[in-house]
């Protein structure tokens, strides 16, 4: 997506260590698991070729230890593609779109189908393409209830668990302490900026809103508002792809969570240079990892970025209705809410990222073609 940040790719030959390696036989790999059986570092450093052989879809190598493997040529040439290449499978990298406000009119919803209905795999297919796609996703007619949301996730993956709880259904109120527990307006932000590992989708659904107005949604694309940047200043966007920043959650009695590591804004697939991740909060940000009289770069940067997040034209604002679940992924699209008066009453939950993207990429590619991909991805 990010041409101008690509690493430069070369295609080279298979050294024999990786052709042996990668041995996919039966003795070398478990059937089910797909798992390595062999002991790599059994295998003689200068294991070669005895002789080898060809059809038209597979190649047949005889070792000089004795041992036999059979390839797919596709297998043998995936494994040589240019990283980018490499990267669509393990990625789950097809047709992301960026958008502004306009993606009001596109195909960013589907319609609740039940567990056990005809088209119940149509719907989490759906929903996965379209989060993928855009960053999110509204399912209209769920029940309104706690439990049917609730269900519809689990049928995604499992549900994270944090300090805060795993699955909630919370009135606003200030029972925890967190800005997200209040009723004033939120800047377009991502969740959990304090894990080394964010929550990848966030799901909402607000079963009651009565007694007052306000509260709608907004969600801003992270990575189209990073491409603007990238296009505009590209210094600002390497700052801000390079220096970590660290942040922390001590909202909660004798719990301060920092990640172990700062972390960029923007994370990039150290192999294709594709963004992965956005992360943005500045009610939880700590420290920026730079000598202390060196930072003002790193405000100077951020600012500008700040400035596209807050863009109207970047800004896509929804009001939640009961029966709209919203997902949304949280290392993409950031969200904020208008704020509101009366008493809301809101469930939800966070799902990981590798777990999401795991069920997506089996629907879109299908396990054979995902397994397949395991020793080039
Ligand atoms: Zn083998």
């Amino acid at each position: 997506m990010f041409s101008g940040k690509r690493l430069a790719c070369t295609q080279q030959a298979r050294p024999n260590i990786w052709l042996r390696d990668n041995c996919q036989c039966k003795s070398c790999v478990h059937e089910a698991t797909k798992q390595r059986l062999l002991d790599t570092f059994a295998i003689p450093q200068d294991i070669s070729i005895k002789s080898s052989s060809e059809d038209s879809s597979s190649i047949h190598v005889e070792w000089n230890d004795g041992h036999t493997s059979h390839y797919t040529k596709e297998f043998i040439q995936s494994a040589a593609a240019p990283f980018d290449k490499r990267a669509i499978v393990r990625q789950g990298l097809t047709n992301i779109k960026l958008w502004d406000s306009t993606v009001s009119k596109e195909d960013t919803s589907i319609r609740y189908e039940a567990p056990g209905a005809k088209n119940e795999d149509y719907l989490i297919r759906g929903v996965l393409n379209r989060i993928r796609k855009y960053g999110f996703c509204a399912i209209r007619d769920t029940p309104i209830s706690p439990e049917a949301t609730l269900d519809l996730l689990r049928r995604i993956s499992f549900i994270r668990e944090t300090h805060y709880g795993g699955f909630y259904d919370f009135t606003a109120d200030l029972a925890s302490k967190d800005t997200a527990y209040t009723n004033i307006a939120l800047e377009a932000h991502t969740d959990t900026t304090y894990f080394s590992d964010p929550a990848g989708l966030q799901a909402f659904h607000l079963l009651e809103h009565s007694d007052g107005t306000g509260g709608e949604s907004l969600l801003v694309d992270g990575y189209k508002c990073a491409d603007d940047l990238l296009q505009q200043d590209r210094e600002a966007y390497e700052l801000l792809s390079t220096v970590n920043v660290h942040a922390h959650a001590s909202g909660n009695e004798g719990i301060s969570i920092q990640p172990y590591k700062g972390f960029p804004v923007f994370e990039h697939d150290a192999g294709t240079g594709e963004l992965l991740r956005v992360r943005w909060n500045s009610s939880d940000r700590a420290g920026v990892e730079m000598p202390i009289g060196e930072v003002g770069k790193w405000y100077d940067a951020a600012r500008k970025f700040d400035a596209l997040l807050k863009k109207k034209e970047n800004e896509y604002w929804e009001q939640l209705q009961p029966g709209t679940v919203l997902i949304f992924d949280n290392w993409r699209v950031l969200h904020g809410r208008a704020a509101f008066t009366g008493k809301r009453r809101i469930c939800g939950a966070y799902i990981n990222r590798d777990d999401w993207i795991s069920k997506y990429k089996m629907m879109a590619f299908g396990q054979e073609e995902v397994l397949g991909k395991l020793a080039s991805g």
